[in-house]
């Protein structure tokens, strides 16, 4: 009999998630903060839930897909949580992006109630999660990992069991520092040439095409060149991640210079009112410190 799958948190991510697990014909039960985002789904045919609590008394499987490790911490171990009403072999599948010793903790506290759980972070944006082509790193156990299967396959498309509970959540903190760091590097390129009388997507399209070459030049072209920074990923997001790779590094005894830099730019563009603004909105302080914007002539 197909498991009954409870789905919490229905933001940017979660939603569409959600939504592609109903077209794949799974029984679903939905629970959100606002009530309205769950109701939406109501009318795809999930069933609402009035807390995480009553989610985890209907379902066989609970994925969560909340903001940081408080959120997850409070789902899941929270006053009317998850695991006040979780039944013995559930499964808790936190799709998250959190600490990594946050979900190694949760994950033992799920233990003790008879239920286990995986980290299955993903990444691909919010294109990814209504494509149903997003990537999945998985932490724990094989067995775990099998049965969440068909419901992976639902969302994503590359899907890969990278070691046990925790070891997601690590792949990610290093997706998160690739991507912080080349939006980074794209911006200063694209300031440098544009300040120096080249035209920005000129630049974009010759590096393309080289070593150079990189998705986010693809993914956020149009982002970059139009100025136009609606979410997307948050500025806020990926701070979050950086510190989590941050505090990650500290805890394995590993200098992460350059992350240590970026962290700080986001910090910065935080501090300016941009946490809300797609994380390509990094281009703009190199703007600013340049006294330039991009395609504004030379
Ligand atoms: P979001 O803020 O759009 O969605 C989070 C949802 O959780 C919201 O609907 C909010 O109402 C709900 N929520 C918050 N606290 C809650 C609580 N205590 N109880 C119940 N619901 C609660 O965020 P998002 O962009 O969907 O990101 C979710 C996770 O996915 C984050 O960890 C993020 O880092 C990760 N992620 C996001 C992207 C992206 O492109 N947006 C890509 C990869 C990974």
């Amino acid at each position: 009999m197909a498991e009954k799958v409870g789905f919490i948190g229905l933001g940017i991510m979660g939603k569409p998630m959600a939504k592609n697990l109903l077209e794949a014909g799974h029984e679903l039960v939905v629970y959100n903060r606002t009530a309205e985002k769950a109701e939406e789904l109501a009318g795809d045919g999930a069933t609402v839930a009035g807390s995480p609590k009553e989610v985890a008394e209907q379902s066989d499987v609970i994925i969560t897909m909340l903001p940081d490790s408080p959120q997850v911490e409070e789902v899941l171990a929270g006053e009317g949580g998850v695991l006040e009403g979780i039944r013995e072999g559930s499964l808790i599948v936190d799709m998250s992006t959190i600490s990594p010793v946050v979900t190694r903790d949760l994950a033992a506290k799920a233990g003790e109630h008879g239920a286990s759980m995986l980290d299955a972070p993903v990444s691909g944006g919010d294109v990814g999660a209504i494509d149903g082509t997003l990537s999945i790193m998985v932490g724990g156990s094989e067995a775990d990992f099998e049965r969440a299967g068909p419901l992976f396959e639902a969302m994503g498309k590359t899907i890969t069991h990278v070691g046990e509970v925790g070891a997601g959540q690590v792949v990610k903190a290093a997706n998160q520092i690739v991507v912080a760091l080349t939006i980074e590097a794209v911006s200063e390129a694209l300031v440098l040439g544009s300040k120096a009388g080249v035209d920005p997507a000129k630049i974009l399209d010759v590096l393309g095409g080289g070593l150079a070459g990189n998705k986010v030049m693809e993914v956020k072209r149009e982002k970059m060149l139009g100025h136009s920074f609606d979410p997307g990923f948050r500025i806020e997001l990926h701070h979050k991640d950086l510190g989590i790779a941050l505090a990650t590094g500290r805890e394995y005894g590993v200098s992460l210079p350059v992350t240590a830099v970026v962290d700080q730019m986001l910090e910065t563009l935080k501090a300016k009112g941009r946490g809300d603004r797609d994380h390509s909105a990094i281009l703009t302080l190199i703007e600013e410190q340049a006294q330039h914007e991009i395609g504004s002539g030379g």
